[in-house]
């Protein structure tokens, strides 16, 4: 399998942060008509846990919702963050380069489709985001 280019990685560093900026949207979409203080709660909910007053006041729906986008977001600055350390595109589990078709298809991948099958066997733990 070829090595990622410094071009492959620039670009994947782009399409992340073009689906950063969406996800942000997203969330700041789920969040308008909100008050700040409002706002600042349901970022604190789903930071910490803290807060559940104010994820009382949204669905079950908004809330699976936000929380999904806010899963996203993690996973876009991990890979973003793995980029910085030099590390993007390669898989968090057994450093191989991802092959660049799952990149596309899913820019914040952390591990490459064999080290994901065995994660989902359970056979190995699921890398930290960060
Ligand atoms: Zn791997």
């Amino acid at each position: 399998m070829r090595q990622l280019t410094p071009s492959d990685v620039e670009e994947l560093e782009n399409e992340l942060r073009r689906e950063r900026a969406t996800v942000l949207e997203a969330i700041r979409a789920h969040l308008a008509g909100r008050d700040e203080d409002q706002q600042r709660e349901l970022i604190n909910y789903f930071a910490d846990g803290d807060s559940r007053a104010a994820a009382e006041q949204l669905s079950e729906t908004e809330l699976a919702l936000l929380r999904h986008s806010m899963d996203e977001l993690e996973a876009i600055d991990a890979a973003l963050k793995r980029i910085d350390f030099g590390v993007g595109g390669l898989c968090a589990v057994c450093g191989a380069p991802i092959p660049l078709p799952r990149l596309r298809a899913a820019p914040a991948s952390q591990t490459c489709l064999e080290c994901q099958q065995k994660i989902e066997a359970g056979d190995i733990a699921a890398p930290r985001p960060g």
